[in-house]
């Protein structure tokens, strides 16, 4: 009697999305990424949180600071480009 030698199968627990998409959806918002990274990012400093930086010469809000210096940019030409950090106190 030889031992049954069939491969085994580790399940790892990672559950591989083979849809055509392939994306990362996040699971509070739905909000989609080509890869990982982006949705780890999005978890991390984005998803569920209220956004850390305003305009200073409006109501604006954004999650980074870039958004704001973008938004000034557009919307408030000749106005000084900074962001109101609302986390820091
Ligand atoms: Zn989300
Ligand atoms: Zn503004």
């Amino acid at each position: 009697m030889a031992p049954d030698r069939r491969r085994r199968h580790y399940n790892t627990g990672l559950v591989v999305n083979t849809a055509s998409r392939g994306n990362f959806d996040c699971p509070k918002c739905q909000k989609t990424y080509k890869w990982y990274r982006g949705l780890h990012r999005h978890l991390k400093y984005e998803c569920g949180k209220a956004p850390r930086f305003k305009c200073p010469h409006c109501m604006y809000t954004g999650k980074h600071r870039s958004h704001v210096y973008s938004h000034i940019k557009s919307n408030h030409s000749n106005r000084p480009i900074f962001a109101l950090d609302m986390q820091q106190s």
